[in-house]
């Protein structure tokens, strides 16, 4: 059954994803309800409907999900009991099979493994005994991170020698973690694609991403890869999203290494192993909204409503840049108690921005014919926090790399 406007959309999570899909949705008349426990929250700002509770009170979940005609989510640690109430209540797309492997990267190795997906050697962590003989089996330099919970680098710690494993488990907090060998890649890729509900797949070009202090900086579309790498960049995208029967979208980070591998978890003849799935658009796909026909969001709609699949065709070569929190630099220069007053005493960015001292001055981006300004809305901004990004089209992946490079630059305060 087609959900048609104007059918009401709801999302689980209100973040800067969840925005984007409202923004998408809003523009074909369709209806958002957004479900998570912050008031005002970027997707909450532009929604129709801001559901305010605790993930935990299903009792709220079960009201937010009557009042919708499908559900999805923009982030994958939404708690699968609350994906699972709104699933007996509504369609939720992706199912929770999808949110379930996305949660817990021991289950998302796991599923690679069982799939034939080349992945980084790995190993389960459940105590200092298992990361010892993890370590033995793997080797230095390797990254210990936790199972659960973990983003942009965030609950990871890299071991260059076996006797740091005692201090590392105990950093992590003793609690169940994944070991991984450490790649030397040549590049971070990405691929965007999207399942309808036919079983019909559309991938988007892959996207080649570099990231600053584990969080992705800049990204540039479509990465100029040889022929065979795109195949089979496209061949395990498709096994991903049939075997978890995604309808929706779904991202793939991969690892593009020098050369084939010889070891075990290299899939044959591949350069590309799997880092990591996201069930839902993704941080590296943001340029599709100036530089595809369909952006991922609206992509995500589609799929979430039944309809086909749309067109994943690049208009033009792009390049999107993050503006994280550090560009607010005016933070650094605050005591505890300034930030807490001002986080206390503001409600939105704009103010919090107007009560700053130094600010992101937008003129170098705004004046430009070729950039494109995305701001998320979120309160208050703290170093590493994504903030907001900013997409330009050019001839070339270069030329457009070159703008947004040379327009952020221009943004920082000296
Ligand atoms: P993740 O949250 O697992 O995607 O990690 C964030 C970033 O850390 C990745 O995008 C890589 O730049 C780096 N990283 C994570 N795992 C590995 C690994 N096994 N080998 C090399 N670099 C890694």
């Amino acid at each position: 059954m087609l959900i048609l406007p104007p059918a009401t959309i709801g999302i689980l999570g209100s973040g800067q994803l969840g925005r984007m899909l409202a923004l998408a949705a809003r523009r074909s008349g369709y209806r958002i309800h957004v479900f998570s426990p912050e008031a005002n929250a970027p997707a909450g700002q532009v929604a129709d409907r801001e559901f305010v509770a605790a993930y935990d009170d299903l009792d709220a979940v079960r009201d937010f999900a009557r009042s919708v005609d499908v559900v999805t989510y923009e982030f994958e640690n939404v708690p699968l009991a609350t994906a699972e109430t709104c699933a007996a209540i509504v369609p939720l797309r992706p199912g929770a099979q999808a949110l379930r492997v996305a949660q817990n990267r021991l289950r998302e190795k796991n599923f690679f493994a069982e799939n034939g997906l080349p992945t980084v050697p790995f190993a389960p962590v459940h105590s200092l005994a298992d990361l010892q003989a993890g370590l033995a089996q793997i080797g230095c330099p390797a990254v210990l991170k936790t199972a659960v919970s973990g983003y942009d680098g965030k609950g990871q710690i890299k071991l260059n020698h076996p006797h740091e494993a005692a201090e590392a488990w105990q950093a992590v907090g003793e609690v169940e973690c994944i070991l991984e060998g450490w790649v030397a890649f040549e590049r971070e890729l990405s691929m965007v694609a999207a399942r309808d509900v036919n079983g019909r797949i559309a991938h988007y070009n892959l996207i080649e991403n570099s990231h600053a202090n584990h969080i992705l900086d800049v990204s540039v579309a479509p990465a100029n890869v040889p022929p065979p790498v795109l195949t089979q960049a496209e061949a395990m995208v498709q096994t991903v999203l049939t075997a978890l029967d995604v309808v929706g979208v779904l991202c793939v980070e991969f690892f593009l290494t020098p050369t084939p591998g010889p070891s075990p978890w290299n899939g044959e003849g591949s350069r590309l192993l799997l880092n990591e799935i996201a069930p839902r658009p993704h941080n590296s796909g943001h340029l599709t909204i100036e530089a595809c026909v369909t952006s991922q969001f609206e992509q995500q709609l589609r799929t979430v409503c039944g309809l086909p699949v749309g067109d994943t065709s690049y208009l033009r070569p792009a390049a999107m840049a993050n503006l994280l929190g550090d560009l607010w630099d005016f933070l650094y220069e605050e005591t505890k108690e300034q930030k807490a007053q001002r986080e206390e005493s503001v409600n939105n960015l704009r103010q919090s921005a107007k009560s700053a001292d130094k600010i992101p001055d937008w003129t170098a981006v705004l004046t430009h014919p070729h950039l494109k300004l995305h701001l998320y809305g979120k309160k208050s901004a703290r170093p590493g926090r994504k903030m907001g990004h900013i997409t330009a089209l050019a001839d070339t992946v270069e030329a457009a790399e070159k703008i947004v490079r040379g327009a952020r630059g221009k943004l920082v305060i000296e």
